[in-house]
């Protein structure tokens, strides 16, 4: 059998090919992919800015049915509608053996150094799928990434509920930090964006208010949050510029969490004195450990069908890349869409 794959070189870009399907190692499963989601990550490998294997199948948030299955290592059956959490973890290295498996110096992700999902059919280990609930639209199970992704950045922020939030940018995750943030209790829940549809995402998601960026001194946020500033402000921009603005906007005691994924030369300025008098708290956090589950779990119960969307065939990569660069919605490659049901 044969599969059609999207494969990127690190010195010719990307080009579809058609390819024998490697045979299923012990343990592994082939999956028939429905829907595998572009985010920034994937313009960053394209841009060159994001260290990825050359000739390798791009995609990590992805949607499908189990193909055939190697084995019984899983308790996966043909047919199944999964998601995939798109790593693997050497599990020798100091961190992976403190249970920090997510900061393994020997991480590979797929679709990045591994093979991912932009191709007919993927292949995966079995015990990184997730089983969804066959009714879910598979853009949505396709979400379950990027949220899982949102999910540990919340563990991380560990808010407390009935307290402030402002986050900036409001694409497809900065809109599922709104919804986990409202999930979570949080109020008021103010998000800067610049985009105007965005911003009535935003509070399709839960914001109380939605400003441009420009707004952020209006008498309107400081009426809703108070004069002292926020008790948690997040970046989901990931520009340094950003970054500095809202760090002023954090109330004493408060905690900034670093989620958008900034340029590495694009610095900022910050004195030991400011963390100091106002003891701020500064967490980073990256991909998603252990949080899948939970991600499927609330795939369902949070409005993710609000976030718009946008499906190309895999043969038009080229114009699905030139629309997730104009971020306008959430872009997806359906690479089975002739031949599968779901998506008629
Ligand atoms: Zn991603
Ligand atoms: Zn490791």
């Amino acid at each position: 059998m044969n599969r059609t794959a999207l494969r990127h070189s690190t010195t010719d870009g990307l080009r579809l090919v058609d390819e024998p399907l490697p045979e299923l190692a012990p343990g592994e499963a082939s999956i028939d992919v429905l829907a595998v989601g572009l985010c920034g990550t994937d313009t960053h490998i394209l841009e060159g800015n994001f260290p990825s294997a050359d000739n390798v199948i791009m995609g990590h948030e992805v949607c499908g049915v189990v193909r055939e299955l190697a084995d019984d290592s899983s308790d996966l059956a043909v047919g199944d509608l999964v998601t995939v959490e798109p790593h693997k973890y050497c599990t020798a290295c100091t961190y992976c053996r403190s249970g920090d498996e997510h900061l393994c110096i020997n991480k590979k992700g797929y679709g990045v150094k591994l093979d991912g999902g932009m191709t007919t059919t993927m292949i995966a280990p079995a015990r990184i799928l997730y089983r969804l609930d066959p009714q879910i639209d598979p853009l949505i199970g396709a979400m379950a990434e990027p949220l899982a992704c949102c999910i540990h950045s919340m563990d991380r922020l560990n808010p407390t509920s009935g307290t402030s939030i402002l986050i900036s940018g409001c694409g497809p995750a900065g809109a599922m930090l709104v919804a986990l943030s409202k999930a979570r209790g949080l109020t008021p829940i103010v998000v800067s964006e610049p985009s105007e549809s965005r911003r009535e995402l935003a509070l399709k998601m839960g914001a109380d208010l939605a400003v441009h960026p420009d707004e952020l001194d209006s008498p309107e946020v400081a009426t809703l949050a108070g004069e002292q500033g926020f008790h948690s402000v997040v970046d989901a921009v990931g520009r340094a510029a950003i970054a500095r603005d809202l760090l002023n906007r954090i109330r004493k005691g408060g905690t900034f969490l670093v989620f958008g994924v900034a340029a590495p030369d694009d610095a900022l300025s910050l004195t030991p004195r400011e963390v100091y008098d106002k003891e701020l708290t500064i967490v980073g956090s990256i991909i998603n450990p252990y949080t899948h589950e939970r991600a499927v779990a609330m795939l369902q119960s949070l409005p993710l069908e609000a976030i718009p969307t946008r499906t190309f065939p895999l043969t038009d990569y080229e114009a699905a890349f030139v629309a997730q660069r104009e971020g306008r919605e959430k872009i997806y490659l359906v690479p089975n869409r002739d031949n599968a049901k779901r998506l008629a």
